[in-house]
């Protein structure tokens, strides 16, 4: 497996060779950052957990290089905090008891410039190699640039595929900013209830970024209880934890298909359903 980056890293907890652990994936999540995974792509770790036929595969774009500093890690340089996310991110992957951990270790402008082909091409070795069934990312109404162009970039990836290799599923997962917004018939409802514990030590092993000022442990854990109470108006909850994702598969069944107005076609949908009740409800 030939990087882009000689920085790259490709970490196998359980120490197989790299190409039975890529060969062996079954899920897969690729977000921007060390610790995106964790926050959008645990149904995947849950799918996978104990399982001896499937395996979750994570792939981190960006070196986490540029990340805010407090506390223990105030004084850091960007170097110092590279290797630190890096051992974080090792962690959580023998935490989650990962099949890979790839590290791609490319600047986060690297990932927004569209006419950058190392990203793609890093992308595209690895989809190529791991050919997971289902595939976690960011969802394209994120609010991070960083997070939607890595999105965009794993999309563009896909479609250079041959069809045949491409994943059942592709779903656009919850970071900067929750898809509890979806009118419930675009949501993909994710039930994460199970190991509670497990996803507070994958979330709390990010020391550097929680004791940066942001408890994300909390905050994520808080949001998938509130979907799993929030989602239904009537029924009883009948999770503990839920994560939302838009359904990204439609972009790689139909490379015609315009990530921008698939986007579009989700806000219009939900614009629709506000408009739709106020005006059926309102005084005349
Ligand atoms: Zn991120």
């Amino acid at each position: 497996m030939r990087l882009a980056r000689t920085s790259a890293e490709i970490f196998v907890p359980d120490g197989l060779s790299v190409h039975k652990a890529l060969a062996r994936t079954t899920h897969m999540a690729v977000g921007a950052h060390q610790d995106d995974i964790e926050m959008m792509g645990v149904a995947g770790v849950l799918e996978c957990l104990q399982h001896e036929d499937r395996w979750f595969a994570g792939v981190v774009a960006t070196d986490g290089s540029g990340s805010p500093r407090d506390g223990l890690y105030r004084a850091l340089s960007d170097e110092a905090m590279r290797l630190v996310r890096r051992r974080e991110q090792r962690k959580a992957a023998v935490v989650g008891e990962y099949g890979v951990q790839v590290l791609l270790d490319h600047p986060s402008a690297a990932t927004k410039d569209p006419s950058n082909a190392a990203v793609l091409n890093d992308l595209i070795a690895l989809l190529d190699a791991a050919r997971p069934e289902v595939l976690y990312t960011h969802n394209l109404a994120d609010k991070h640039d960083t997070h939607v162009a890595v999105a965009l970039r794993l999309i563009d990836a896909l479609r250079s595929l041959p069809r045949e290799v491409r994943p059942q599923r592709l779903l656009g997962c919850e970071v900067w900013r929750d898809l509890d917004w979806l009118i419930d018939a675009d949501k993909v409802v994710l039930d994460v209830s199970a190991h509670e514990n497990l996803q507070a030590a994958l979330l709390g092993v990010f020391d550097s970024q929680i004791a940066g000022g942001k408890r994300y442990d909390l905050a994520t854990l808080g949001r998938r209880r509130a979907h799993a109470t929030f989602h239904a108006t009537r029924a009883t909850d009948t999770a503990s934890g839920v994560s939302f994702a838009m359904d990204l598969t439609p972009l790689i069944l139909d490379d015609a298909h315009d990530p921008l107005s698939f986007a579009d076609e989700y806000v219009a949908r939900f614009a629709a359903d506000v408009h739709d009740r106020i005006d059926r409800l309102r005084r005349r």
